[in-house]
Formats: structure tokens, sequence, C-alpha cells
């Protein structure tokens, strides 16, 4: 593991991933002055310290890389290194569906994030959108989790302690950090579930609270958030699913088209749920129904292994894929899936779930 300088400081990168709460003034005062934090990756064998940012996420303070530098970084030792490639998004047109920015990732989603419940429905056009932010792509949910997965270096991690979700959470932040989703704020909209931590609850529940206080509906639109987080279960309910995650005892609704489709199209995580050798990573699109619940209403899932290296591909979304291919690949995943196990214990689809999930999206 690398060390880090900041604040007239040096110590473990682990260290502050692990207890960003104790390193948080300190942090906050080198975002002040200095205006950044130093990696020592190199240090050792004579190289420069290398820029890294400070990003602020609610009261606590991240180090995430800095833009176009991650190739300097030393490979398989520091995890702010990034091969060129993956940094292409940094230089990336506007047009592109996720981009590496100076304040963190501005992402434009396959996702509506305001949905009108009545009168004419038709799809949102953030603030400031004109013809040219119009033609820019949009990535599927999938395509998002796997771009931050690859610019938070999740999948360069080597050696050391076995890593937790606090660890994932905290460079997960660190990416996402002061950028945009579909135009808005970037930390209104999306919500990293932390870590529990038994001394660190009632700052967990204060930023859960205040995120799940955005996601409103009224009776002319239902504003939406998206949530990342590590599955627990998928269990059957009165009226459909119920989808727990393992850093909160909130439950989020999920319709039985939803489930069905989630399990065809993501049906290498799908049977791993709740296993002890993998971790199932979320990212699910929430609203709140006429009573107040909570209810999913698209979610990708990662498949990674105990350490939450990804394992393996997905069928559906890949980064890029444009989302009308999304049907064929899961009428793909559902005729592969039949007949197996998992997907049997699944009422059968007689109507597409893939166009019901096209309408619950964009709420037409
Ligand atoms: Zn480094």
């Amino acid at each position: 593991m690398t060390n880090v300088r900041f604040d007239g400081l040096v110590t473990s990168l682990e260290e502050v991933q692990d207890n960003p709460a104790r390193f948080a003034t300190r942090l906050e005062r080198a975002k002040r002055t200095s205006g950044y934090a130093e990696c020592l990756c190199q240090s050792a064998g004579g190289g420069k310290p290398l820029r890294l940012v400070v990003r602020r996420y609610g009261a606590l303070f991240h180090l995430a890389r800095w833009p176009d530098e991650g190739v300097y970084h030393k490979r398989d030792i520091c995890s702010f290194f990034a091969e060129p490639t993956a940094l292409s998004g940094a230089s990336g047109s506007e047009q592109e569906a996720i981009r590496t920015t100076h304040s963190g990732l501005d992402a434009r989603l396959d996702v509506s994030r305001t949905v009108r419940t009545v009168g004419a429905v038709r799809s949102e056009s953030s603030p400031g959108d004109n013809s040219r932010a119009a033609s820019r792509r949009s990535a599927p949910l999938l395509g998002f989790l796997q771009r931050v997965w690859q610019d938070a270096g999740l999948n360069h991690w080597s050696g050391g302690a076995q890593r937790n979700w606090g660890t994932c959470s905290v460079q997960i932040l660190a990416v996402l950090g002061e950028g945009k989703m579909n135009g808005k704020p970037v930390q209104d909209v999306v919500h990293v579930m932390r870590r529990y931590e038994e001394s660190e609850l009632p700052t967990i529940k204060a930023e859960f609270d205040a995120f799940l206080s955005r996601i409103r509906t009224t009776p002319t639109e239902s504003r939406r958030g998206v949530v990342i987080a590590e599955i627990k279960a998928i269990e059957p309910s009165k009226y459909g699913f119920i989808v727990r995650l393992r850093q909160t005892f909130e439950p989020f609704y999920a319709s039985k088209a939803l489930v069905e489709s989630a399990a065809r199209s993501y049906r290498h995580a799908w049977p791993m749920i709740g296993q002890p050798e993998a971790r199932v990573v979320a990212v699910l699109v929430v609203e709140r129904t006429k009573d107040g619940n909570l209810r999913a209403v698209d979610l990708a899932l990662q498949l990674c292994n105990r350490a939450f290296h990804t394992v393996r591909l997905e069928l559906r979304g890949r980064y890029g894929e444009p989302s009308c291919g999304r049907a064929a690949a899961v009428r793909k995943a559902a005729t592969a899936g039949r007949g197996r196990r998992h997907a049997a214990r699944l009422p059968s689809d007689r109507h597409s779930a893939a166009n019901r999930n096209r309408d619950l999206w964009h709420g037409s």
C-alpha cells in the first residue's frame, strides 16, 4: 500500500481510506491551503511526489487521482495508477456519456431522474440542455458502475489486508467527487452506502436520511435517486420483491418485472447473492411510492469476489452499448438462462419485462 502526504503528515493511503473521519480536519486544511495532497508511490525509487485531488463529500474528504496523471503512479502498487486508455474520458468529447473532469465524474445515465406522473409525460431535459447536450450519449447503469470501478482502481488492488466495503465506498466517492449526473450535482443524486460502523452511526444515518429526503413523489412528479451498495438479499414479498442492502435496514421494494429482468440480465451475479464467497454490488435507481415507501425502478448488478474485484462481465449494458440493444440482450440472457435453477424459480415472462422496464424508466 502506498503512502500519501498532506498537511505535513505522511501516512498510508489505506489508513486514510479506512478512517475518513479521523483525517477530515487535516484534509480540509490541505484542500484549503495547498489545494492538493501528494501520493508518494514513486518516492522510494527517487521519483517525485504526485498530486492528488482532495474532494469533499458531505463532512468528509477523499483523495482522488489527479486528472490525466494516473499513468505516472506505480503500476500494481498504487491504486491511483490507471492505463492511459482508462482515462480516455478525460479528454473525451462532450458527447461522451461518462467523462472524467477536474471536479469528478460527469455522467449522463440512461435514466430519467424526474418523472412527471400526470399529464403528458416526456423525457426529462436537464437545465442547460440544448441541442448539443441533448445529442450526448447516455450510459446504461452497469456501464456506469463498471466505469466507476475502473476509475477508482478497484480492479488494480494488489495484496494487503482483505479489502472491505469501507475502502470501496471511499474510493468510489473519490471518483464521483463533485461531479454531475444528468446535469445535477452527483452528491445530491447519488448515495454511496457507507460501511456500517457503530461509532459512525449518527453521521451515516444523517447522510442517508438527507439523501432519502430528496427522493420525493408529489401528485405531479417523482424525483429519483441512485444508490450504490452491496446487495444482501432479494426476497419475495406480498406485492413483489424486497431488495435488501448490506449497509442499511431500509427496504427497497421492486416489481416482479424488474426482478425477473435482473435475474436474466445479470445471470452470473444473480445466483451469487448472499453467497459467502461473493460480493454483489448494485446500482439502484429509486423513487418513492405514493405510500412513502422506497421502490427500485431499475438496477444493475456486478459480481465481485470477496475482495470486491469484479469477476466477469455481464451480458447486459456494456459501457457504451446503446439502450435499444438492451432488450435484445435481455432476451438473449433469458433464453440462455431458461431451465436454470434460479431463473426457473421466478414467474414466467409473458409481456416482455424489458419493455415494461423501459416504461418505468421513462414514465411513458
Ligand atoms: Zn501513487
